[in-house]
């Protein structure tokens, strides 16, 4: 939709530019994932009603909380 659009998400993380995306930066290192990083595609709470990858990515990753 119009959102993953406007936040660049990808369903494969590799294939976003180095300069755009750090390297250990996947939808399943992100605090919005509602997964663990054995699901394969899960929600993500910026995308309602959507699932997104596990591998994906887009630019409105953020860290975890460190635990
Ligand atoms: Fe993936 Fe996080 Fe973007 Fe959601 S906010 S699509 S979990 S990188």
């Amino acid at each position: 939709g119009p959102m993953a659009i406007a936040l660049n998400y990808v369903h494969d993380a590799r294939t976003v530019d180095a300069a755009t995306r750090q390297s250990d930066r996947f939808c399943h290192t992100c605090a919005l994932f509602a997964g663990t990083p054995d699901d394969e595609w899960e929600k993500c709470s910026i995308f309602p009603g959507k699932a997104v990858a596990a591998e994906g990515w887009c630019s409105a990753w953020a860290p975890k909380a460190e635990k």
